[in-house]
């Protein structure tokens, strides 16, 4: 074995296929394909890659970039910001943050949040500060994979829009940029930004591109099974089916299809967030993203998220369609300002509190409970991420959270209990339940922001 870890194992005899690096570690990013000089990675039907072992020449460059077995979280916040560590929270380093939206009422619209990373990529390639982003839309033939793409005018980033929870390795785009001539933009979840950083460390002409980073806030996505188990429950064929929506309609959007004949169905009566997503994700979040502590694409120039923020009464604040950026580095701030002086955007600054109320609720999903699987599995034997970061041993509390996290899992594992989850969820009674959660979430949210503000007083 390497140093780096990489295994020539298509020196021997072996029947599998010869993955990069084991699946469990894999985020699926697709960074690997771009760098292999013979082109020898394909994808399988879950999008793990997979070398062709008759073609390969062994030199270990899949893996040297590969994100999703080691992230030197330490040397890359040192690279770009200039210090040695994460600062508390999931936010990041970022000079300034804003609630922004597409001031095309129809680009808002089509987008899952704000439609403000479609708004400003069309600013900037029709400002020529770039001449293609590198999006994610849909298979041609087949409205429920999603496959990265190269967009060069508004209808084309207009079709991309709006998020696809679920796994694609959109940085084996990078394989066609560099081919190409011109400036790209390149949006995408934090693996898939790691993976790029890590390209451009050992594939060098890529820095010289100046690829612009737009970053997506990312909880986990879902593996596609979660979009086909979903429409087998509704007796819903493929064939049937024009496009798919994991956030259509009004904001915050629900999972919604339309169909050949035009029309547009529901898959479930609440909206994505408080309904389908809620659900899935115990279902269909792939091991690997549950040991993922990227939440906010921290090394993007920008991150975009929504903005989960209640106000006093309980409900969401913003709820007409917005998105939360930060601009991280000086670039990330001068396009935003830019698009926002030549009228593409509206952005409102937003305080550093404002910020961390939006990321507050997923502080332990994303920052401790990684890191306390990460030293499970390692007292199992089993492989890690490594992320350079300092790793506190979990408290009795962390640990307590774990096991009732863990069981919330348990039902992810077969088809047969993922089916049971799903008429249990989507019947009569889930919506029922649904709707007391969301009452009492609402209900929590008051009565703590009350105490909160009765303590000030
Ligand atoms: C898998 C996933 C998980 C997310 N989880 C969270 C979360 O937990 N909390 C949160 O606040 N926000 C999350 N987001 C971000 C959020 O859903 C919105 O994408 C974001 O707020 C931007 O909205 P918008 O209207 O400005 O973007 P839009 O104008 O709708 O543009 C979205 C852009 O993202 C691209 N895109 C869509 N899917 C993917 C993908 N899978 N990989 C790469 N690019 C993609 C589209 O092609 C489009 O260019 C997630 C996004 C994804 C893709
Ligand atoms: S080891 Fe080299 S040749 Fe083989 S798959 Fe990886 S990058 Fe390609
Ligand atoms: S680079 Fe990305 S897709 Fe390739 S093996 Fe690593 S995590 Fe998987
Ligand atoms: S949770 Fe992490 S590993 Fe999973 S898709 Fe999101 S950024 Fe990638």
């Amino acid at each position: 074995m390497s140093e780096d870890g990489y295994l020539p194992l298509h020196k021997q005899q072996h029947s599998e296929p010869l993955y990069v690096v084991p699946k469990d570690l894999c985020t699926r990013c697709g960074a690997c394909d771009p760098i292999c000089p013979v082109d020898c990675i394909s994808f399988d039907k879950h999008k793990y890659p997979v070398i062709d072992t008759k073609t390969c020449v062994d030199c270990g460059l899949c893996v040297k970039v590969c994100p999703g077995i080691d992230f030197d979280y330490t040397a890359q916040y040192q690279k770009m910001f200039g210090v040695e560590q994460p600062p508390e929270g999931l936010g990041g380093i970022y000079k300034s943050a804003f609630l922004t939206f597409a001031n095309n009422p129809q680009v808002q619209a089509e987008g899952s949040g704000g439609g403000l990373v479609s708004q400003l990529l069309i600013g900037m390639v029709k400002e020529g500060i770039i001449d293609a982003a590198l999006t994610v839309g849909y298979e041609p033939e087949d409205p429920i994979t999603p496959t990265p793409v190269i967009c060069h005018t508004e209808a084309e980033i207009r079709a991309t829009a709006g998020s696809k929870y679920c796994v694609v390795p959109h940085a084996k785009v990078i394989r066609d940029v560099k081919k190409l001539e011109g400036k790209f933009a390149f949006v995408g979840v934090g693996c898939q930004i790691e993976g790029l950083r890590k390209l451009e460390k050992v594939y060098k002409p890529l820095v010289r591109r100046e690829i612009f980073t737009i970053g997506l806030a990312c909880h986990g996505t879902l593996e596609k099974e979660g979009t086909t188990e979903l429409l087998s429950h509704r007796r819903l064929p493929q064939e049937k089916i024009k496009r798919f929506f994991y956030r259509g309609g009004n904001f915050p959007g629900k999972f919604q299809i339309e169909t050949l004949d035009g029309q547009r169905l529901d898959l479930h009566r609440f909206d994505y967030k408080d309904g389908a997503y809620n659900y899935l994700y115990h279902l269909y979040t792939p091991q690997r993203c549950l040991m993922c502590p990227d939440y906010s694409a921290e090394f993007a120039d920008i991150s975009v998220s929504d903005f989960w923020v209640r106000g006093e009464d309980g409900e969401y604040l913003h709820p007409e369609g917005t998105s939360m950026v930060m601009c991280r580095t000086e670039r990330g701030q001068k396009i935003l300002q830019q698009m926002r002086e030549s009228g593409y955007i509206t952005a409102m600054p937003l305080g550093q509190q404002e910020v961390e109320a939006s990321f507050d609720h997923l502080y332990r999903d994303k920052r401790v409970s990684p890191f306390v699987r990460i030293q499970w599995r390692e007292t199992q034997g089993l492989s890690v991420p490594q992320y350079h970061l300092p790793i506190s041993p979990p408290t009795k509390e962390d640990l307590r959270h774990e096991g009732l996290r863990q069981a919330t899992f348990i039902f992810s594992k077969r088809k047969w209990t993922r089916q049971l989850m799903l008429v249990i969820f989507f019947s009569r009674f889930g919506e029922v339940f649904t709707a007391v959660k969301m009452r009492y979430k609402a209900f929590k949210a008051s009565r703590r922001l009350r105490k909160q503000a009765s303590k000030k007083k």
